[in-house]
């Protein structure tokens, strides 16, 4: 359902907190403005939807800043052909963003609830292009690979080797690499067998749990 309110603060959104910042791609601009963010959050906090922040959607895990999952796909430089899987699915939000821009999402997600609650929700929104999976998707997902493009929503101790491996040639692998306080947005991509990597910008993110993770209970959350 279209809420003029919601369109409105959407509309806010990509000017004042995307465009002025280094979000240029006009296609992420326009998913940025088409997926309804206020759709992914929990009831209580729709108001705050297209606020500049990450917010809670239970299991203490967070819905990304709109800028950041702008810059995230962004960095990704999908041109719509491309097969994309991420790690940490969570709301789903940054699955329905993604969908709009590749030809093929595949997002994994540890935590059951949050699988289920995201599922829902982009069936609702007819994402027919994402495929959300519950499992622990810190080793990828080798069944869907090679990928053009990975993102890692959550943040790893270092970059699991296994993830780049199941790069396609001229793949691009976008994952925040680093500790409790705060980590490294790391840019790779794959050439032959050859992988290079640019640091983006410093950001914030939930632990990656599982094998390729940190440990669970680590970081006491
Ligand atoms: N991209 C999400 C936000 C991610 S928050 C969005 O758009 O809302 C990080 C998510 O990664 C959390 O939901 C957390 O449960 C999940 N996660 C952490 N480790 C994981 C793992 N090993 N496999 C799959 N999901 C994981």
């Amino acid at each position: 359902m279209r809420t003029p309110d919601f369109d409105q603060k959407r509309k806010r959104m990509v000017e004042e907190q995307l465009a002025p910042r280094r979000i240029h791609d006009p296609r992420v601009l326009r998913a940025m403005q088409t997926v309804p963010r206020h759709r992914f959050v929990p009831p209580d906090l729709q108001e705050r939807a297209y606020a500049d922040c990450p917010l809670p959607i239970g299991e203490h895990q967070t819905i990304s800043q709109p800028y950041i999952v702008a810059l995230m796909t962004e960095l990704l430089t999908l041109k719509g052909t491309e097969k994309v899987l991420e790690i940490g699915t969570g709301s789903g939000y940054q699955a329905a963003i993604l969908g709009k821009l590749a030809q093929e999402v595949h997002t994994v997600e540890r935590h059951a609830s949050l699988a289920k609650r995201a599922e829902d929700v982009l069936r609702e929104l007819g994402c027919e292009n994402v495929h959300v999976h519950h499992a622990d998707g810190s080793s990828g997902l080798p069944e869907h690979a090679p990928y053009e493009g990975v993102i890692v929503t959550a943040a790893a101790p270092e970059v699991p080797k296994i993830l780049l491996d199941q790069l396609a040639d001229g793949g691009v692998l976008v994952i925040p690499v680093g500790g409790y306080y705060g980590q490294t947005l790391q840019r790779w991509e794959r050439i032959g067998e050859s992988f290079t990597y640019d640091d983006i910008a410093p950001v914030a993110f939930v632990p990656l749990r599982g094998q390729m993770g940190w440990g669970d209970g680590e970081w006491g959350i």
